[in-house]
């Protein structure tokens, strides 16, 4: 993301859509692509980094400045959104920055409808408490919770040897009794892995002890990292989604208004952004940067001839990402 100034966010990006969020600006606290988990569905890539080591991957007072940047002199947002290239528990100063985003957050907005603040986690790092206190000072979180057992978690995310389905599922119970928040639980359905009654009715019952406010139920919607994720059926989805109780709610494609550009960004690095994060086609493309179609067209015709986008068909769709 550029400003118009030529300010260059490196942490920052979009403002993307979101269903539920409006217009989302992501913050990113960890270098592509470290993560706990390096799950068979991952949209942005194969985890390069696979740790659980919690350390200062990027400066929080540079995070932080771009913030105060973006805020000052860029676009409207209605969410701020902690997670991007990996799994943001994994930053050790999360705390610190998620206070210096609060205090961004009362200066911009002091006399306006503010942004809520969001953290998307794996929440394999819950369990200890350091990363349980950071991460309730976040408004909303949002938790991938896929398996029923060891086994499937395995399969699924083939996560660092250090972590156990035990520990992370304790973690999550615990995070309930103590954030008053919003938890929304993601249950990412794969065929074959997960997606058969009695699993989902096992995931139905453990989500049930952790009381969430709210379930969704995903699945692969765009090329995930390897061919082994396949998608579940939207009919089927419907399904699986009455198992729980309340019924989860199956997570659709965005469908809202185009969005403005918050600045104005050459149209290659706004692609080149937004399919770093999520593969997408042309029209997704066109429909998020409100941009006619031919010229999207252009300009990721453009960024293949130069290697920095390749293609990947799936389902007979065309989607474009980035080279990293
Ligand atoms: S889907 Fe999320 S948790 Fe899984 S590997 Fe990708 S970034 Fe990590």
């Amino acid at each position: 993301m550029t400003a118009n100034n030529a300010f260059h966010y490196y942490y920052l990006f979009g403002p993307v859509p979101s269903r539920r969020l409006g217009r989302s600006l992501g913050v990113d606290p960890v270098p592509f692509k470290t993560c706990t988990f390096n799950c068979i569905y991952c949209q942005i890539g194969a985890t390069t980094c696979l740790t659980d080591e919690r350390m200062a991957w990027v400066p929080v007072a540079d995070i932080l400045a771009e913030l105060e940047h973006f805020l000052e002199h860029d676009g409207v947002i209605d969410a701020i959104t902690v997670g991007g290239s990996g799994e943001p528990t994994l930053h050790e100063g999360l705390g610190e920055l998620m206070d210096g985003i609060i205090a961004l957050r009362a200066r911009f907005y002091a006399d306006r409808p503010a942004p809520r603040i969001c953290l998307l986690t794996n929440g394999s790092l819950l369990y200890l408490p350091e990363v349980s206190a950071a991460s309730a000072k976040a408004d909303s979180v949002k938790i991938t919770f896929s398996a029923a057992n060891e086994k499937i978690w395995r399969e699924l995310h083939r996560h660092v040897s250090t972590l156990t389905y035990e520990k992370a599922l304790d973690g999550l119970i615990a995070f309930r009794a103590e954030f008053a928040g919003e938890i929304r639980l993601e249950v990412m359905v794969v065929e074959g892995v997960n997606a058969d009654s009695d699993t989902m009715r096992a995931i139905a019952a453990l989500t049930a002890r952790i009381h969430p406010d709210k379930v969704e139920l995903n699945t692969v919607v765009r090329p995930p990292a390897e061919m082994l994720a396949r998608p579940v059926a939207a009919e089927r989805m419907e399904e699986l989604a009455l198992l729980f109780d309340p019924p989860a709610e199956v997570i659709g494609v965005y469908k809202g208004p185009a969005l403005e550009m918050s600045n104005a960004a050459p149209r290659e690095d706004a692609i080149l952004a937004l399919i770093a994060r999520h593969p997408s086609t042309v029209e997704d493309i066109a429909g998020l940067l409100g941009a006619e179609p031919n010229v999207v067209e252009a300009a990721l015709r453009s960024l293949e001839a130069n290697k920095r986008a390749f293609t990947s068909i799936v389902e007979g769709r065309v989607y474009y990402m980035a080279m990293v």
